[in-house]
């Protein structure tokens, strides 16, 4: 049995090291048990700095 060898080239959760069969399980996982993160990333990603959009307090 080689499967420490296997699993290297297989998708692996950074935020809980679990290992995946393909990279959209490994999405829906992180969807479903890292919700929290995967939104906030999300967020970062839709926020991307604009010249002029200028908060104001
Ligand atoms: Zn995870």
């Amino acid at each position: 049995m080689v499967l420490s060898m296997v699993d290297q080239h297989k998708p692996k959760c950074y935020l809980c090291s679990s290992v995946f069969e393909n990279i959209e399980q490994l999405r829906r996982h992180q969807e479903a048990d890292h919700k929290d993160f995967v939104e906030f990333h999300k967020r970062a990603d839709d926020h991307s700095p604009a010249p002029g959009d200028v908060t104001v307090f």
